[in-house]
C-alpha cells in the first residue's frame, strides 16, 4: 500500500529510487558503575575517543572532496569547536571521576543537559544548533563503543537510491560523491539546518522534517521524492509513477537547457538588459557565482566572517577576504555589506540580550556604536577597493543622520589610509539598504546622498508587517504580496529610477520565480540571489516582454484583495 509524507522542501529536483535506511542514531547507551581502581582507565578511554574523533575531523578536513560546498569548512569548524568545548570535552571526564560511571553514560547525560539548554533558545536558528551538538556526540560515542565513523550504506549502482535517515550530519552528506545518492530524506531538521544548506550546495534533492519517515519506510521500498513540494511518496501506484517519471525527465531537460544559458545575456524579449547577481557569505563562494553565470556579487554578507569564532578578524584578515572576492570576480562588481551583526547574528562572547533584538542594536546601529569595529572594517574594504570593483553597502539605514555619520566614518577611514600611504579607490561607490519602512518612505533623501540602493525584502517585509522573521509561529503571516509591501517596493524602485540611482533587490524575493515578472514590471533591472537560483531567473527574464507585463503589473499594484492579487500574479506568470 502506498502512502505520502509531507516535510520541508530544502533542495529541489525529483528523484525516483529505492530506499536505503540509515540506522537510528539516538544516543542509546548502557549505564554501569566503574570500580574506583578503574576510574583512571575509564577517563583515559574517554580521552582516547576524544582524540580519535579530533583526528577524524582533521582527516575529513584534509580530504575535503572538491565537489564539497564552501560551507563545509564552516560546518567542520563548528563541529570541531563543539567537540573542544569544555562541556563536551571536560565535563564528562569530571562526571566519570565524580560518579564513577562509564564514559558513554557521562557523555549522554552531558549532551542531554546541553540539548535542553539549546531547546530554551527563542531563536529558531540557535535552537536548531542542538542537532550539531547531537551529531558531534554521536561521532564521539561511536569511537567509545568501538565503531568509528558513521558507517553509511554504500549506494547500489544498478538502481537509484534514496537515503532515508532519522538525521544526517553535514559531514555525512559531504562524504557522498556527486550523484551517489539520488536524494536525501530525514525525519528531523529545518530549512536553515546545516544539513539542508549542504544538500542545496550538492544540488541533490532533499526533504527534511518528515518526522516518521525512518520508521514508516522499509528497506528497498520504491520512493518518489519531490524536492520542490517537500513530498515523499512511498510505493506509488503505476499512474503516479508514470506521471513523476515524466516530470523528472522534464526537470532534467530543463536543468540541461538552463546550464546552456550560463553565458547568455539576461535580456528580456524586447531587448532590455537585466543584471543578475549573486548573494555570497564567504570569498570561497565566488566559484559558484561564476558557475551559475551571475555577472557580479550583489550582496556579500560580510558578518559571516565574524560568526563561529573566538577572535574577531583583524583589518588584514578582512582585507585578504575582500581582496580574494574582488580578484576572483575579475573586474565584475562585488557589493560588500558592512557587518549586519546583532539580532540573530551575534559575535561570540559579546552576545547582547535585548527585549526586541530585531528592533535593537543591529547592523549600522551596532557599527556606529562600536567605532573601532567599524573603522577596522572600513579600512579593510577601502584597501581591497584598490584591487577591483568593490562597492560598499550599508545595512538597515533608518534615518539620514545615521547615513551622515556613516559617510563621516568612511571619509575618516580614507583620510587615515592616505596618511598611512596605503592605496585605495577614492571613488568607491557607497550604497544603502532599504529594509525599514521609514527608509522606503523617504527613499529620495537617501537616493540623493548615495551611489546606489538595494532593497532587503526579507527585513522590509518583517518590519512592514511587524512579523519576526525568525518566529515560526507567525511565519504564515509573512507575505511578500501584502499590498503595503508591494506599494513600498514600487515606490522605492520607481523613485530610484526617476532619480537615476541604480536600484537592486537582494532579499529572497529576488530569487523567487513567482516575483521575477512582478519586480520587472515595477521597473527593477538588477536582482541579487543565491547563486543556484540565477539560471532559473535568467530563463524567466528571457521569456518576458516588458510591454506585455506592464498593464497586469499596474493592476496588481492597484488591487487590495489578496485573492485578486494572487489571481493576477498567476496570469502574469502564465
Ligand atoms: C534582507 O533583509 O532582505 C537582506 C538581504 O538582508 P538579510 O537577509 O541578511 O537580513
Ligand atoms: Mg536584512
Amino acid at each position: 500500500m502506498g502512502f505520502t509524507l509531507h516535510g520541508i522542501a530544502v533542495s529541489s529536483g525529483i528523484a525516483i529510487g529505492h530506499a536505503h535506511l540509515v540506522s537510528h542514531t539516538s544516543l542509546e547507551v548502557a549505564h554501569y558503575g566503574v570500580p574506583e581502581q578503574y576510574v583512571a582507565e575509564e577517563v583515559a578511554r574517554f580521552d582516547a575517543a576524544l582524540k580519535a574523533t579530533r583526528d577524524e575531523f582533521s582527516s575529513l578536513r584534509s580530504n575535503r572532496p572538491s565537489h564539497a560546498a564552501a560551507e563545509f569548512d564552516a560546518f567542520l569548524e563548528l563541529h570541531q569547536m563543539i567537540l573542544d568545548d569544555s562541556l563536551i570535552s571536560k565535563a564528562p571526564r569530571e562526571m566519570i571521576e565524580r560518579e564513577r560511571c562509564n564514559a558513554e553514560w557521562a557523555l549522554k547525560v552531558q549532551v542531554e543537559t546541553l540539548v535542553a539548554q539549546f531547546e530554551e533558545f527563542e531563536d529558531a536558528y540557535l535552537r536548531e544548533r542542538q542537532t550539531d551538538v547531537k551529531q558531534v556526540a554521536e561521532r564521539l560515542l561511536k569511537q567509545l563503543v568501538g565503531k568509528p565513523g558513521h558507517q553509511l550504506p554504500a549506494a547500489r549502482h544498478d538502481v537509484d537510491t534514496i537515503l532515508v535517515a532519522h538525521d544526517l550530519s553535514p559531514a555525512d552528506l559531504i562524504q557522498f560523491k556527486p550523484q551517489q545518492y539520488a536524494a536525501f530524506v530525514t525525519d528531523v531538521g529545518g530549512a536553515t539546518s546545516h544539513t539542508a544548506i549542504v544538500a542545496r550546495g550538492l544540488s541533490t534533492p532533499c526533504v527534511v522534517g518528515l518526522h516518521h519517515a525512518r520508521q514508516l519506510v522499509r528497506e528497498d521500498d520504491l520512493l518518489i521524492l519531490d524536492g520542490e513540494q517537500g513530498v515523499l511518496i512511498v510505493n506509488p501506484g503505476r499512474s503516479i509513477l508514470a506521471e513523476y517519471k515524466l516530470r523528472q525527465s522534464e526537470w532534467e531537460l530543463d536543468r540541461k537547457k538552463l546550464k546552456r544559458l550560463r553565458t547568455a545575456r539576461a535580456n528580456t524579449l524586447d531587448g532590455e538588459a537585466i543584471e543578475l547577481h549573486s548573494n555570497i557569505e564567504k570569498p570561497e563562494d565566488i566559484h559558484e557565482v561564476k558557475e551559475n553565470g551571475a555577472t557580479g556579487v550583489g550582496l556579500f554578507r560580510s558578518e559571516f566572517l565574524f560568526l563561529n569564532r573566538d577572535e574577531l578578524p583583524g583589518e588584514d584578515e578582512q582585507f585578504e577576504a575582500y581582496r580574494a572576492a574582488v580578484v576572483g570576480m575579475d573586474g565584475q562588481p562585488v557589493t560588500i555589506r558592512t557587518f549586519d551583526l546583532g539580532a540573530d547574528k551575534q559575535i561570540k562572547g559579546a552576545e547582547r540580550v535585548a527585549n526586541n533584538p530585531a528592533l535593537g542594536l543591529r547592523a549600522i546601529r551596532l557599527c556606529l556604536a562600536e567605532p573601532m569595529l567599524f573603522r577596522t572594517q572600513l579600512r579593510a574594504l577601502l584597501r581591497a577597493s584598490h584591487y577591483g570593483n568593490i562597492k560598499i553597502l550599508i545595512p538597515m539605514l533608518s534615518s539620514v543622520s545615521e547615513l551622515n555619520q556613516t559617510l563621516i566614518f568612511i571619509e575618516a577611514s580614507k583620510y587615515s589610509l592616505e596618511i598611512d600611504g596605503i592605496p585605495f579607490n577614492r571613488e568607491v561607490k557607497i550604497g544603502g539598504m532599504i529594509e525599514i519602512p521609514a527608509a522606503a518612505l523617504s527613499v529620495s533623501t537617501f537616493a540623493k546622498k548615495l551611489d546606489f540602493l538595494s532593497i532587503g525584502t526579507n527585513d522590509l517585509i518583517q518590519y512592514t508587517l511587524a512579523i519576526d522573521r525568525t518566529d515560526e509561529e507567525v511565519a504564515h503571516l509573512y507575505d511578500p504580496l501584502h499590498p503595503a509591501v508591494l506599494q513600498l517596493l514600487s515606490l522605492v524602485i520607481g523613485t530610484s529610477n526617476k532619480l537615476g540611482v541604480p536600484i537592486s533587490v537582494c532579499g529572497e524575493m529576488a530569487g523567487e520565480l513567482a516575483y521575477t515578472r512582478l519586480l520587472l514590471g515595477m521597473g527593477l533591472r538588477q536582482f541579487s540571489m543565491f547563486s543556484a537560483q540565477v539560471p532559473n531567473v535568467k530563463q524567466r527574464v528571457l521569456t518576458t516582454s516588458l510591454p506585455e507585463i506592464a498593464t497586469l503589473t499596474q493592476k496588481i499594484l492597484r488591487a487590495d484583495d489578496p485573492m485578486r492579487i494572487r489571481e493576477l500574479l498567476d496570469k502574469l506568470n502564465a
